[in-house]
Formats: structure tokens, sequence, C-alpha cells
């Protein structure tokens, strides 16, 4: 196993690194992307994991944390890359995009990105040739923001095909979150545009914002097990992956929706993680919404269809338009895997 080099930085077989990419200088000062470098003894794959990308999107922050603290390194094969901030003035701001003086302003919309384009497009540009030029496998970690969503699937490019595809599937059922939502994933994403180069990628969505600790601790143990297991598969820790147990698998067009048309309190029926995952029958009671002046109660959020929920809200306030509710229409649902 030879050391690994970025940025400028080498890191030793067995070592541990931070490493800031620098992006630019910025009115809010010099901006860098932070990433941990670990590498293992033995030759082996680079995995990279990204987290942030959405700025108001880092429950999965605390995952990284254990990921580090009890990762063995000296029974580690090949390198991990773990990314817990993308974009960090999106981070600084918890907001999903880049407060900015322009367009394109979306991580999740700008890769490969562009070094002379908006601030966002050159943090793109930064991961893209440093980071994801370089890896063998990467994961995309998003959650629930401050809208207060709590979300539970791993999401496969419905773009890719032949090898990447199979490998890019063998990832989201290894994490193990019990939905593969085969979903649109285009380029301008991260793991699109790893696809697009041939590079297997999931993007999962994991817990939420905010949470109660058992909640946050729940979402964060989850997703140390996947990353560890997607690991394994890669041949990267020893041993088979775990079990993931069945998955629900799905396309967009069994994804259905109950959102609120109005703004208001939302009071939920299904804030447990055990909601998620739980089939629901059509007509069900998921959330209702009561208007913050009136106090009256002004739309009930109902299930659309037979299925499985799989992304769903916490209480609290939500706007006109917001996302509240999504289950996979059992009568779409491809068999589980
Ligand atoms: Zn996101």
């Amino acid at each position: 196993m030879s050391a690994f080099t970025l940025g400028g930085a080498e890191v030793a077989p067995g070592g541990r690194s931070l490493v800031s990419l620098p992006v630019t200088r910025t009115l809010r000062g010099d901006l860098s992307i932070p990433v941990h470098v670990l590498n293992g003894l033995a030759p082996g794959p680079t995995l990279a994991v990204l987290c942030s990308v959405h700025g108001d999107e880092n429950g999965s922050l605390v995952a990284l944390k254990k990921l580090v603290d009890v990762l063995d390194r000296d029974r580690m094969s090949g390198t991990l890359l773990l990314l817990p901030v993308a974009n960090p003035l999106a981070f600084a701001d918890l907001r999903r995009e880049t407060g900015e003086q322009r367009e394109n302003t979306d991580l999740h919309r700008c890769f490969p990105g562009n070094p002379r384009g908006s601030i966002t497009e050159m943090i793109a540009d930064v991961i893209a040739r440093e980071v994801i030029a370089k890896c063998d496998a990467l994961i995309d970690i998003h959650a629930g923001g401050n809208g207060g969503r709590i979300q539970q699937r791993a999401d496969l490019n419905e773009d890719a095909t032949g090898e990447v595809a199979a490998r890019s599937r063998a990832m989201c059922t290894a994490f193990g979150t019990g939905f593969v939502h085969v979903n649109f994933l285009p380029p301008g994403t991260a793991a699109g545009h790893a696809n697009a180069r041939g590079i297997a990628a999931c993007a999962v969505e994991v817990g939420g914002t905010y949470l109660p600790t058992a909640l946050a601790d729940y979402y964060r143990d989850l997703t140390v097990q996947g990353i560890e297991a997607v690991m394994t598969l890669l041949g990267m820790l020893d041993g088979h992956p775990p079990e993931p147990g069945p998955q629900h698998v799905f396309g967009r067009k069994a994804r259905k929706e109950a959102n609120p048309t109005r703004a208001g309190y939302l009071l939920s029926r299904a804030d447990a993680p055990e909601d998620l995952g739980r089939r629901v029958t059509k007509g069900e009671l998921l959330g209702t919404v009561i208007d913050a002046f009136s106090l009256e109660p002004v739309e009930e959020l109902r299930a659309p269809c037979d299925g499985v929920l799989f992304f769903s809200r916490m209480s609290g306030i939500v706007d006109a338009g917001a996302k509240g509710f999504a289950i996979a229409d059992g009568a779409l649902l491809e068999p589980t895997s």
C-alpha cells in the first residue's frame, strides 16, 4: 500500500489526516472543503462519502465522527475519504443552497462544476477533480433538512446502465435502509456525475435535522452500519456484508406524496423511525395542518394509495407546497430483494 495524496498532502498507509481543499476567497473569507483521509494498511479501492451537499441536511455528520472513532485502519484495505461538510457556505447558513450573488446555487445540481462559475460550481469543481475523480465508489448522504422531514432510503440513478448500474444497485442494497428508490439523479448530482464516469454510487437519505437524541442515535447507527456494509461489499473490510434484510424497490412512478397545499402547523401522526417502512392504507390520516392564525384545522394529509411510507415529517411549521409524506405505491413495488 502506498501513501494517498490529496491536496498536496501525503497520508501514509495506516494513517489519517484532515486535508483542506482550497476553493476560493469569498466575501465571507477563504473557502475550503474539509476531507478526512483514512488510509488502510493494505491496498484496495477508494470510497468517498459526501455529507451536507445540502447545507441543512447534516445529521450524518455524527455518523462520520463515530466511523472515524471506531474504524480500525490496520484492518482496512484501500482509502476512505470523508467530507462532513461538502458545501460549507450553505452549511453555515443552515440552508439547502448557497447564498451567493448569482444562479446555480444547488450543489446537488452543479457537478462537474466550473472553476470560473458560481461559488457553488467552484465547490463542485474541486470535489469532482480532487475527490470523485480519485474514487472507485461514492456515497452521497442526504437527510431531512430544516423542514423537519425524516428520511430512510437509498437512491439509485435511474439513468445508470450496465455494470455501473449493477454495482451501484449492490451498494444501495448493502446500505440496508429497507428501500432502494430508482430515482432521478442527473449528471449534475454527485452520484449522477460519478456514474457518468463509470464510478459506482448511491445517494442515501437518512434521518433528519434537530431530531430527539434517541432518533438521532438510531439514524447515526444506521448510517455507520450502512457505510461499513458498503466497505465490506467493496472488499475494504473483511468478511461478507451483513444481510441487509428485505428491501422495497420502486421507481418514480410508484412515488405518491401527501403534501400540504397551505401553510400552518402540522400535527404529524408518523414521526417515529418505525413509521418508515410501515404499510399504510389509502385514506389513512398521516397528519393535520392547523392554521397558525385561526388555530383551526385546515387540511388533512392522507395516504393517496395503499403502500409503504418512505419519508415522513415531524410535527411543526410547514409552508404551502412543502413536502409532507411519501408512499411507495404497493401496486407498483418490485418484489423485495
Ligand atoms: Zn439533499
